[in-house]
């Protein structure tokens, strides 16, 4: 393979937005789409649940933007949420039109009832809705002439004036990306993709937690690569937990993926039960188990806390088995293979990372704080979710997102001139092959570990200090090995995680209230001043 490509549009990330993207682009522009793993591997491909979208007489657009600002606790942008909701129903269509198939009963789309929303509201291909949709778009791209991808292709950094010496002190404020260094996984050869435009459309970083409901690729590479490149992020602090994935006695595994229990099943009359059997929610929240996520999330870490309990038991059991079955078939087959029939008996469960709220800084067009430079997908902030995104609602931001995002960048490229500067290779002379699984491996536990620990559902000042202190540590030990090191892929999400936290933790330190998903005990209250967390990276 060439170490050497260009094209007009990079898009980094083979997910919901970065495939949409790529669809829309492609009718006036080549794309070149970088993936770091298969195609289908996505947090994507794991949506359960399933698109908010207003598609019901009974419904109305006004009566989503409302239950999605109330979620997102005084801190979502309204006219943000507006755009997503009025064109959401227009980007369904088209998911539709490439081939999702989503469930309907008598002829009507059977829209689910999810915590937060104040009607049914939710499109759903059974409980698989994420890889019905994954698996539309991926069929319609791999159509398409003008779209490459290149699988096992991991995006290390974003190339901007940063990277080039003569050009290394200009203004943050004026920098332009061209495109990024990637890595092949398999030869491990540094590829530099030059472009017009790049797309940031790399998901979330669940991976930076314990227990997470996210797939391994969700290490937050996007975000610190924008972040290294002095792009703003934003509202890192509102990490949202899933009140209930799946326990597992003795999980170990490294990843730590929990299998996700979707909220759809509260939705459905499902019953929140402390470890002996009693009801709970209702102590914490009128709306009881379709209260919002972060609501039932803290509620049950307060049991779990004051019982010493590791799970709580979410039942279905009192509804008709086949009706369970139905709805749910993939819910039901795990369970079943982990020995829980639950149309018999509850399921255990405790929360665990599931989406980040903040990520990189963008406007209505996606456009983040570098010419050139697009974000899409949970990896963007939007400030639709603001302190709490409402169930459903991501796979919306994604579609109309990465729709504006194509529509700015048609503009983009043909009112533009693009002048190239000389972008040198990727430089790894001085560096030794050198693998230290252990020092991998050992850091990556660790930084999890500190990150559920101290900076998870409920926090406070000194925990959030000490997180500070120890990610700093590892931060050193990985940069130091970084920097002798010929590269390979787990040590560069080991350092974006490293990244993240740090933008985490920082977030969190600076927001001095409790607001949505960021609860801290030195301020448990909300502030009056409702405000975005913004960060940049000056030290370049
Ligand atoms: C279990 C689960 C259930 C969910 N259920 C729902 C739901 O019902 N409804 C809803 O709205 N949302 C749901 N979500 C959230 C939603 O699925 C995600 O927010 C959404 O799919 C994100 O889409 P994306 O395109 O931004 O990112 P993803 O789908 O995560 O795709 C990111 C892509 O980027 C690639 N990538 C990452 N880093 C690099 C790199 N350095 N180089 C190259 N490629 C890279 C990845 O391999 C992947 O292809 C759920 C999430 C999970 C985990």
């Amino acid at each position: 393979m060439n170490s050497r490509l260009n094209t007009d549009v990079l898009i980094i990330g083979s997910g919901i937005a970065g495939l949409f993207a790529a669809l829309k682009i492609s009718e006036y522009a080549d794309v070149i789409l970088v993936t770091k793993k298969d195609k289908d591997e996505s947090n994507t491909n794991y949506a359960q649940g399933g698109i908010a979208s207003v598609t019901s007489k009974y419904d109305s657009f006004e009566n989503h933007i409302k239950d999605t600002i109330a979620t997102g606790a005084g801190l979502c942008n309204e006219k943000m949420v507006r755009i997503m909701v009025e064109e959401g129903p227009q980007r369904v269509k088209d998911l539709i039109e490439i081939g999702t198939h989503f469930s309907k009963k008598d002829g009507e789309f059977d829209l689910a009832l999810e915590g937060g929303h104040s009607v049914p509201r939710i499109l759903h291909a059974k409980d698989l809705t994420g890889k019905e949709i994954e698996t539309a778009l991926i069929r319609k791209v791999n159509s398409i002439k003008n779209i490459e991808i290149m699988e096992n292709t991991l995006a290390i950094d974003l190339i901007t004036e940063h990277n080039v010496k003569k050009l290394k002190h200009s203004p943050l404020q004026s920098r332009n990306c061209w495109g990024s260094y990637v890595l092949d996984s398999y030869t491990r050869r540094v590829i530099k993709i030059s472009a017009k435009v790049t797309i940031l459309a790399t998901g979330g970083l669940g991976q930076v937690y314990q227990h997470t409901t996210n797939p391994s690729i969700a290490t937050g590479d996007g975000i610190a690569m924008a972040y290294r490149a002095g792009a703003k992020i934003a509202n890192m602090e509102f990490i949202q937990f899933h009140p209930t994935s799946f326990y597992k006695k003795g999980n170990t595994n490294v990843s730590g993926i929990s299998f996700l229990i979707s909220e759809a099943l509260r939705g459905f009359g499902g019953k929140l039960l402390t470890n002996n059997g009693k009801e709970f929610i209702h102590q914490y929240d009128e709306r009881k188990e379709l209260a919002p996520r972060d609501i039932v999330a803290r509620a049950i870490d307060f049991e779990l806390k004051k019982h010493g309990d590791q799970y709580v038991l979410l039942d279905v059991s009192h509804k008709r088995a086949e009706e369970i079955i139905d709805h749910f078939p993939n819910i039901y087959q795990y369970c079943l293979g982990e020995g829980i029939d639950i149309t018999k008996e509850p399921i255990p469960v405790v929360p665990a990372a599931h989406y980040s709220c903040g990520g990189i800084l963008v406007n209505e067009y996606s456009s983040a704080s570098f010419r050139g430079l697009y974000a899409c997908g949970e990896v963007s902030m939007t400030g639709v979710h603001g302190a709490n995104r409402l169930a459903s609602n991501s796979l919306l931001e994604a579609v109309v997102f990465a729709n504006r995002a194509a529509l700015d960048i048609e503009r983009f490229l043909k009112e533009s001139k693009f002048d190239f500067p000389d972008i040198p290779d990727w430089d790894d002379t001085g560096t030794l092959t050198s693998e230290e699984k252990i020092l991998i491996s050992h850091n990556f536990k660790a930084l999890k570990t500190i990150m559920w620990d101290y900076v998870s559902i409920v926090r406070n000042n000194q925990q959030l200090e000490r997180a500070a202190k120890r990610i700093d540590l590892i931060f050193q030990e990985v940069e130091d090995f970084y920097k002798r090191t010929k590269i390979f892929s787990e040590l560069l999400e080991l350092r974006n995680l490293i990244t993240c936290a740090q933008v985490i933790v920082k977030s969190a330190i600076m927001r001095k209230e409790s607001r949505g998903l960021h609860y801290t005990l030195d301020y448990p209250s909300m502030s009056n001043l409702a405000e975005d967390t913004v960060l940049q990276n000056t030290q370049l």
